[in-house]
């Protein structure tokens, strides 16, 4: 796997003649502005490439994709950068599992990403890079860590020490042990000082691929990998001292509300140890997808693939517009009668779209416009849509289809 630039084309962000307010977000870490016009730095956690890409997944990066659009629209620039976390347990367990090679198992769930990924018109980042082209990075940051006192060893693996830095645990503690349990922590193991303590760099174990490092042969902890590929990606290649002049050092890390914990909050923690410096301005959290009432998960079995919608021929603004349809916070169901509402929507708005003669749409684009700034209300968005389509259909006259065609592309992603 190589560090890509642009991994994959990037659809043009068609003009639209309207002003553009501040992006108001409600974050998981509170209230925050993108200024019109202003420079923005994002980090979006990107895939563990085995089972790429699930509703959960497209959703997460349509989120991103919306702030990322609607900061260009303003006239802004948004620096960009994901991450593939291409060596993991999960990984290594499913080649295992299929007996394949866990390299190809990655490049080929990432090439099946990327393409998902243009199919619905998800700008590309600037840089999109794997975990297993950091190990220096990885080695550098936590010697750095190692200097300001995070760092201790336990039979050979190095584990962060979190002790001081875990009075903001966004949940109860007891939660917390619960939930780091869960999601790839071991807060079982005898020998740490604090069960909520994670793994930075794993001893090589037999069978599996390590690296040469001044910490031994072995690999990253997850949490690690997302702290120095943002931070070398989005500030620059002296990332270790970070910028004390800045009261944050990224704008915004996002993801999936299952990063929350332990994922975001350990990256920003070793941010902190690292740098001295306060991570991201906020942290952006996009909802769950469940289907047909049950909670969308590997285990059950019950993912919906982009890929495999393709497949079967559904066109991916089809995906995208079912998408849009709910808040990107809220947690969310995916199911066929959805998929054919959306369906019968999209060929209403195509159709309204094609007349010669349509309802005036200055309103409408500033009405989409307000509701996306009002943190990303896209549900508000497709309500003026409608409204708009109810009049078209009703004869009203005196709009331009090139005006609102242009909007809904730049802004939602929407080219009918
Ligand atoms: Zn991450």
């Amino acid at each position: 796997m190589e560090i890509l630039k642009n991994p994959w084309p990037s659809p043009s962000l068609p003009h639209i003649d309207h002003q553009v307010p501040a992006l108001r977000l409600h974050s998981t870490s509170g209230p925050f502005e993108i200024l019109p016009g202003s420079e923005q730095r994002m980090y979006v956690c990107g895939i563990t490439p085995y089972d790429a890409t699930h509703l959960g997944h497209a959703a997460t990066y349509l989120t991103f994709d919306l702030i990322n659009r609607y900061t260009r629209l303003s006239g802004g620039s948004m620096h960009f950068v994901e991450n593939i976390t291409d060596i993991d347990e999960p990984l290594l367990v499913r080649a295992e599992r299929d007996g394949s090679d866990w390299q190809s198992l990655a490049q080929k769930e990432t090439d099946l990403f990327a393409a998902d990924m243009a199919a619905l018109r998800i700008l590309a980042p600037e840089w999109f890079v794997p975990a297993t082209q950091v190990m220096d990075l990885v080695d550098q940051a936590i010697s750095a860590m190692e200097q300001n006192g995070f760092v201790y060893t336990l039979e050979g693996d190095f584990y962060f020490r979190t002790k001081e830095l875990l009075a903001d645990l966004p949940y109860p503690e007891a939660e917390c042990l619960r939930i780091f349990g869960e999601r790839g922590g071991d807060p079982e193991r005898s020998g740490k000082e604090h069960p909520l303590d994670p793994v930075l760099w794993i001893a090589n174990k037999e069978g599996e691929p390590g690296w040469q490092s001044s910490h031994g042969f072995g690999r990253p902890g997850w949490h690690i990998e997302c702290a120095v590929i943002s931070l070398r990606y989005l500030l620059g290649e002296d990332f270790l001292t970070g910028d004390s002049t800045r009261s944050s050092l990224i704008d915004i890390q996002g993801g999936g509300s299952d990063l929350i914990f332990p994922h975001h909050f350990m990256s920003a923690i070793q941010v902190k140890a690292i740098t001295g410096a306060q991570f991201a301005r906020a942290y952006v959290h996009s909802g769950m997808i469940g289907l047909d009432g049950e909670k969308m998960s590997k285990s059950k079995g019950n993912l919906v693939f982009v890929s495999k919608l393709l497949e079967e021929g559904v066109d991916p603004v089809i995906i995208r517009f079912a998408l849009l349809r709910d808040h990107y916070a809220s947690d969310r169901m995916w199911s066929q009668e959805i998929l054919i509402s959306a369906t019968s929507d999209v060929a209403r708005i195509r159709m309204a779209l094609s007349r010669n003669e349509v309802a005036p749409t200055a309103a409408v684009v500033a009405e989409i416009i307000t509701a996306l700034s009002e943190n990303l209300d896209t549900p508000k968005a497709m309500a003026a849509i409608f409204t708009w389509v109810d009049a078209t259909e009703s004869g009203l006259v005196g709009g331009s289809t090139g005006e609102l065609a242009r909007a809904l592309d730049s802004a939602l992603g929407l080219a009918f």
